[in-house]
């Protein structure tokens, strides 16, 4: 493609798909980001061609030179939202314009070339509209979609990549929670960070999580459930955790949140609880908060409740917060009445069985 932002789509159907019955015995407990669809998304880019081969074809392996830039450099960016069947019937997206901008965001900081927004949107659709059979009809089920690009270019010297392979596979998911939500405890840890200034931490890339992985495995070791990562300048104020935004309650029922300065990844849930909390009249406030302050705030009860937000669980209330120097627990350590309620106003958006005041729902038919 040269000029314009519109590619068009080339369609191979999948010649040997999954059988209707075997695909109904994988929805009926699809878990978490273990099954796939029949198909898959690719769009090819090279420097002086530009984007070019967009297909819609079988999921299948992607052959790649052992030379390719990004298994050496780490030049990926990736994003994740859901698929819904709606209320009424109908298929619709959350929000599918901002995890196109997000991704254009992305490539800019990964040094990456970018790829148009309408051309990400329609990658999605005719994902979603070959693979629909795969959306779960069960409650609280999804269908995941995972857009990703990476340097393909076979070549060991450090620059950004000349060539790049766009693609979307897409997994059916399960509700999150099974058996009522569960509250998280929370681990800080003593030795590492996320994100410093002037890095990567509001990139949507794959090294981001590869940088946690020890963190999250020194939480569990604690027997923890995540990591709430503090600011790497002073380790004094609270950032996100590896994949989910964190909100604070005060007993005023206004909500804090770590402020986006660049080392936090800008939630798409996050800014619609914003949005939501907003309109409900609640205060909303984006400010530095620090361990102290949510230490003292627990112990004075100016603390109510904490929670955490992302597309995977939408929102998941921190109960309990262990540190090297000792452990606190919010409220009675269930589940808070402000949290609960703006998952479920969530949800229901989501879901289409609620009214869409900011005109999120993206329907597809
Ligand atoms: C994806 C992600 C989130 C959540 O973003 P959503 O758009 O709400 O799904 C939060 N933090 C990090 C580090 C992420 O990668």
């Amino acid at each position: 493609m040269s000029g314009g932002d519109k590619l068009d789509f080339e369609i191979r159907p999948n010649p040997a798909p999954v059988a209707a019955a075997e695909r109904a015995a994988l929805l009926a407990n699809p878990g978490f980001g273990r099954i796939f669809t029949d198909h898959m998304v690719t769009i090819r880019y090279a420097e002086e061609k530009g984007w070019y081969d967009a297909r819609v074809e079988a999921r299948a392996a992607i052959p790649m030179d052992p030379a390719a830039a990004v298994l050496h450099y780490a030049q990926e960016i990736f994003e994740g939202l859901k698929a819904y069947h709606a209320a009424d019937g109908g298929v619709t997206m959350f929000r599918p314009e901002a995890n196109a901008a997000r991704f254009v965001a992305s490539a800019n900081r990964m040094a990456m070339p970018a790829l148009p927004e309408q051309a990400f949107l329609d990658s999605l659709r005719h994902l979603v509209e070959i693979d629909r059979e795969w959306i779960p009809t069960a409650d609280g089920g999804s269908l995941y979609l995972r857009p990703f690009m990476f340097a393909s270019e076979a070549f060991l010297g450090v620059r950004p990549a000349k060539e790049f392979l766009y693609v979307v596979i897409a997994s059916p998911v399960g509700a999150y929670f099974t058996g009522g939500v569960q509250p998280v405890t929370v681990w800080i840890s003593p030795n590492y960070t996320r994100a410093a200034p002037g890095g990567t931490g509001a990139a949507k890339c794959g090294g981001n999580y590869a940088n946690s992985l020890v963190a999250k495995a020194e939480a569990v070791a604690h027997g923890c459930d995540d990591v709430v990562f503090l600011d790497a300048a002073e380790r004094r104020t609270i950032d996100e955790m590896s994949g989910m935004n964190v909100f604070i309650v005060l007993d005023d029922g206004s909500l804090v949140t770590p402020p986006l300065t660049g080392t936090i990844l800008a939630g798409i849930t996050r800014e619609s609880v914003l949005m939501l909390a907003g309109r409900d009249g609640r205060t909303v406030t984006e400010r530095p908060f620090s361990l102290d302050e949510w230490r003292d705030g627990v112990a004075s009860g100016r603390v109510r409740e904490a929670f955490a937000c992302g597309t995977a669980a939408v929102i998941t209330p921190i109960g309990r917060v262990r540190t090297p120097d000792g452990d606190f627990t919010i409220g009675d350590g269930g589940p808070g009445e402000v949290t609960m309620g703006l998952r479920q106003q969530l949800i229901d958006i989501q879901r289409g069985r609620a009214e869409d005041p900011f005109g999120w729902v993206h329907r597809l038919r």
